[in-house]
């Protein structure tokens, strides 16, 4: 990669490098008071809205883990980086995980490109994936089943996605009976209003009572820019940091 890395070696990577720094040193702090081990919580940066430029960028300030949202863009994105990126070994190939909303029709493509999909949160979602992956197992366009991750609604609000409580059990017996999908986890997204260590307590109590049904079920995928500290101190096992590194969103994005 030598030339690439010269000519992203400029005043955007400085810029990240700088930001990615500190969001590091809070990672690392929350985990340590929370007295849980180094690197027990895994840092994905959310790079929608940003250029497959960025992505590059990122890799060379040794970021492996991004989260992406929506199609097209996604996939595009994704076939750019991987196009151009020779990793040293197989275990540093860059890893692009769905975190938003999911369209039926869009599940054939992010079966393509994503290792895992976060937010899996209705009954036509999870047929789609899992017709999805099994083609993309079959076709060789990837070689291990699609994570899931069920997003779990905190306070009910149909607007943000979600599934309540109460559903969860019949949404994970669906996943765990497909065999091109592997349940991972939950993922909440912490409400605007009210308390983020409530909430972010709420979803630990979730995840526990979860994992005693589904063991494998280890991921709490919890935590943005602006509660990391909260959602680490509850058990998260990933934080989904956008602003803090990458800046602000154009102004369109949501
Ligand atoms: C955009 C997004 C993030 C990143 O949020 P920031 O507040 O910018 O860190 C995290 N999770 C999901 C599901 C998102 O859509």
């Amino acid at each position: 990669m030598g030339d690439m890395n010269d000519s992203l070696d400029d005043v955007r990577t400085a810029e990240l490098s700088g930001r990615l720094d500190a969001v590091r040193g809070r990672l690392d702090a929350a985990v340590a008071s929370a007295g849980r081990p180094a690197g027990s919580c895994a840092l994905m940066v959310v790079t929608k809205y940003f250029p497959a430029d960025d992505v590059r960028r990122l890799l060379t300030l040794g970021v492996r883990l991004f989260g992406e949202s929506r199609e097209p863009e996604a996939g595009r994105k994704v076939a750019e980086v991987l196009a151009d990126w020779s990793p040293a070994d197989v275990a540093d190939v860059p890893v692009f995980d769905m975190i938003g909303t999911v369209q039926s029709k869009k599940a054939r493509s992010i079966a393509r490109w994503a290792r895992a999909v976060h937010s899996v949160d209705r009954p036509k979602v999870v047929d789609a994936l899992g017709r999805a992956a099994r083609v993309a197992l079959d076709e060789g366009e990837r070689a291990e089943p699609l994570g899931v991750l069920l997003q779990v609604s905190l306070d009910g609000d149909p607007q943000r996605g979600g599934v309540v409580e109460a559903d969860l059990p019949a949404l994970a017996e669906q996943v765990s009976n497909d065999d091109a999908l592997t349940l991972r986890g939950l993922m909440v997204i912490a409400p605007l209003s009210g308390d983020r260590k409530h909430w972010m307590a709420e979803s630990a109590r979730i995840h526990n009572a979860f994992r005693e049904q589904y063991a494998d079920a280890v991921e709490l995928s919890a935590g943005m820019s602006g509660d990391m500290e909260e959602a680490v101190e509850a058990g998260s096992t990933c934080v989904r940091v956008g602003t803090a590194i990458m800046g602000e969103r154009p102004l369109l994005s949501q």
